[in-house]
């Protein structure tokens, strides 16, 4: 193994950065050239790459974003894309290829490897943690302090005049970011894919905790967390309507691309210093079509197509602790 490259793709996280230095710093350590491809899978399409010396990667540890520059490449789902990108990197005798990215970019490097020889190896690198087989993804745990950060704030205000606010996390079509910002915020209800009863928002149930819990408490503060693209409209569509059907008003604050950004927590900084290591290695070891991901605090190798077929549920308990502390509807008392 001579010289390996590495992308990221799709939605940006921060870590990303983080997991390119360990990646460059482990190759360069064993001997191994490094080219990082810019603006994910256009750049192996383009010819779009730099190469990466331990100079490079000097102080982006602690930097959000990533210096390959991310992006979605809508043609690469075509056989003419990855034949093309399998040209390319045969002629840049590229060994092994690294994609940081979410599932969308993992079934881009299925794709690829269908039409390349080269080693194809993942991590997971995305703020929505719904990637099976880790228990944890580049970018999640910064997205969670983001939004708790931001979160908090909107508490303050909403303490002092008694309001009811709609909170918009992402996530994408899971529940994780939402779950753990309901539950690190003390927020009072959670609107989650998971949770939802015959894929459905029930008003009537939202509605009724509200006054429940202000019946209970007096005036005070309510806040729920919602997760993007779960009601039609999204949370200001949703607040217009908890607004009518209630007569009180309801804010809808939607955090967006904040929670992409800022710098990387330490999980998040240790998590992808690990896999982008343990990455090299692999590629080192001639793995193939696995991502490399963390269960229970260990460095796992998952079959990359396992990462597509596997549930990831939110955890039960959290559910659990989450929903029985303001459960006021069926425990009023
Ligand atoms: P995130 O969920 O954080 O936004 P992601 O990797 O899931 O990250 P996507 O936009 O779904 O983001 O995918 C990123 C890129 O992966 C796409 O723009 C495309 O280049 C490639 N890709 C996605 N799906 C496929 C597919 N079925 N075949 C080939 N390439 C794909």
């Amino acid at each position: 193994m001579k010289r390996i490259a590495v992308l990221t793709s799709g939605g940006d996280a921060p870590g990303m950065n983080a997991c390119i230095r360990a990646i460059t710093l482990t190759a360069h350590r064993m001997q191994m050239e490094v080219i990082g491809f810019r603006h994910g899978y256009n750049g192996l399409l383009k010819r779009e790459y730099q190469p990466l010396h331990p100079g490079d990667v000097v102080d982006i540890i602690q930097r959000g974003g990533t210096i390959l520059r991310s992006a979605r490449c809508p043609e690469f789902v075509t056989a003419e894309s990855a034949e093309k990108a399998a040209r390319n990197l045969d002629n840049m005798h590229i060994d092994a290829l690294l994609v940081i990215g979410g599932n969308g970019s993992f079934k881009g490097a299925e794709h690829l490897a269908n039409y390349w020889n080269g080693n194809i190896i993942t991590l997971p690198g995305t703020i929505d943690n719904d990637i099976a087989g880790t228990d944890g993804t580049i970018g999640y745990y910064t997205a969670i302090d983001t939004a708790l950060e931001a979160i908090d704030k909107v508490r303050d205000t909403a303490d002092a005049f008694e309001r009811i606010f709609l909170i918009e996390v992402m996530g994408r079509h899971a529940g994780f970011i939402g779950l753990n910002s309901a539950i690190g915020s003390g927020a009072e209800q959670m609107l989650l894919p998971e949770l939802l009863e015959d894929g459905e928002v029930n008003l009537e149930q939202i509605i009724r905790h509200v006054k429940v819990t202000r019946k209970k408490r007096g005036g005070c503060s309510y806040i729920i967390i919602i997760t993007e693209h779960l009601y039609p409209g999204g949370a200001s569509a949703l607040a217009d309507k908890l607004t009518a059907e209630m007569g009180v008003d309801c804010r809808p604050v939607i955090l967006g691309h904040i929670q992409r950004g800022g710098s990387p927590v330490s999980m998040d900084r240790v998590l992808a210093t690990k896999l982008g290591a343990y990455a090299v290695e692999a590629a080192r070891d001639g793995k193939h079509l696995v991502m490399i991901g963390e269960q229970n605090g260990h460095v796992v190798e998952v079959p990359l197509a396992d990462t597509r077929t596997m549930e990831k549920p939110l955890d039960p308990y959290l559910v659990k602790i989450q929903t029985d502390f303001f459960d006021l509807v069926k425990n009023p008392s």
